[in-house]
């Protein structure tokens, strides 16, 4: 049996064991195949369906230090040159994507600066894809352009720049306040740099800052995570994300942890909390948030003005907006067909270098798939409205899903409500692990999605 296996077995299953309920897409990445790359080249050939948003994700890799519960496809050890070749790589693959057919006669109307971490490109190099990019792209129609930043990476002059560029969403992923904590799961910067960093995002008056909090990191306490919800609801972002900790494969955390597993003897350096401590973590700060002002907008999310804190990015993918992926390993979705990049640095670059679109592999959904993709993600907004569904879909998710709807209500996780359903606080906080039930049969053992 598996280490997966025994975290979902019942007596363990509060645990943190090993493997990701998080649900980012639907179906689940590993029913992505090159097989049906064929789809998606095809999809990039045709116009697009009516009224469906095209957004842009750009991939930057690269990391100052890796953190003890990444799992991502990141860079700690490039040089120089490899960034500037990879940057280089990026803007020809932006060119690529926007020559198709697909892209043709539209505007681009949200853009991502993900990671791994954005912000470790120098100015000189932000400037030079900025410029770039915007060539392809006309920049200024974007409802939306979200940029993720590390805070030791940040210098007031790189803030300045990306203020003047036009970014208008600044992430920081700070995770914690506390500076023991930090360091004992790895991550690059101390608090002093985040609230640097913080406070000239501020100043220079970005319309939309938020800050990435996780509860649950190795070394949290109750004592500890009470001090973080105050501090960051005294720095009063606009928005404020909470993940919950999990252990996925192939981490620092999680090699230790199988290492404990399998060693009689061997203690753990330091553990996760349980599940459903982390819930209470969340569910503290989001209460202490909601008393301050701020309002529940997701699962994972607090904004302090809801008509003002959009986040285009989210609601375009989640309704099924297109979205060019581009970077190693990035995801995107075209016309109804996921798909993902070639996920290695050699591989990756090398179709690039033959001119060529490094797609690895795809998956073409239903029309019944792409029904239950959009009501898995939405319901993580807390609520589904049936006539939004039957308007787009010409189905309501309440009859489609009556049975799993019961479930929800007779366990306390869900009400029914005048036109939909609304979650109750428990029901929002562990949303992913409710989910699979919902899955078509054949993708319901899967909980895994890396
Ligand atoms: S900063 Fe983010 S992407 Fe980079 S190593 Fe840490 S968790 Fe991974």
């Amino acid at each position: 049996m598996s280490a997966h296996h025994i975290a979902d077995s019942a007596d363990s299953q509060e645990r943190t064991g090993l493997g990701n309920y998080f649900v980012s897409n639907y179906p689940p990445f590993s029913f992505w195949k090159p097989e049906n790359l064929g789809a998606a080249r095809e999809a990039l050939q045709q116009a697009p369906r009516p009224e469906t948003p095209l957004g842009l994700y750009l991939h930057i890799p690269f990391c100052r230090k890796r953190c003890k519960f990444c799992y991502f496809r990141v860079y700690t050890d490039k040089k120089a040159d490899d960034i500037e070749s990879y940057v280089q790589a990026l803007e020809k693959e932006v060119e690529l994507w926007m020559q198709s057919s697909l892209a043709q006669n539209r505007e681009v109307q949200y853009i991502y600066f993900g990671g791994g971490t954005p912000s470790f490109l120098s100015v000189s190099q932000l400037e030079r894809l900025f410029t770039r990019v915007k060539r392809l792209v006309n920049w200024s129609a974007a409802a939306e352009i979200t940029f993720e930043c590390e805070p030791g990476t940040l210098q007031r002059q790189k803030l300045e720049m990306l203020r003047q560029a036009g970014v208008t969403r600044l992430s920081l992923g700070v995770e914690n306040l506390t500076d023991s904590i930090l360091q004992e799961n790895g991550r690059a910067h101390l608090s002093e740099e985040i609230y640097r960093a913080y406070g000239w995002a501020k100043d220079l008056g970005f319309p939309q800052v938020n800050i990435d909090l996780i509860s649950g990191m190795v070394g949290e306490t109750w004592e500890n995570w009470r001090q973080v919800t105050d501090k960051a609801i005294e720095m009063a972002p606009d928005c404020v994300t909470i993940y919950q900790m999990e252990l996925p494969y192939n981490t620092v955390f999680s090699k230790e942890l199988k290492m404990v597993d399998e060693t009689p003897g061997l203690a753990p350096t330091g553990t996760v909390a349980d599940w459903p401590t982390k819930r209470a973590w969340v569910d503290h700060a989001f209460t202490r948030m909601e008393q301050a002002g701020y309002s529940v907008s997701s699962a994972y999310t607090v904004v302090k003005d809801p008509l003002k804190t959009q986040f285009v990015y989210r609601d375009s993918l989640w309704r099924g907006a297109d979205m060019f992926g581009t970077g190693v390993a990035s995801f995107g979705h075209v016309r109804g067909v996921h798909v993902q990049n070639l996920d290695t640095w050699e591989n990756w670059m090398g179709a690039l270098d033959k001119g060529e679109l490094p797609i690895s592999r795809a998956l073409a959904l239903t029309d019944h798939q792409r029904f239950v993709r959009e009501a898995i993600l939405l319901v993580k907004t807390g609520s589904w409205k049936s006539a939004d569904f039957i308007a787009r879909h010409g189905k309501d998710p309440l009859v489609e899903f009556k049975a799993q709807v019961e479930d929800l209500c007779s366990k306390g996780f869900a009400e029914k409500v005048e036109g939909g359903l609304q979650l109750t606080r428990p029901g929002l906080l562990q949303i992913d692990k409710l989910l699979p039930p919902f899955f078509e049969p054949e993708f319901q053992q899967f909980k895994r999605y890396t």
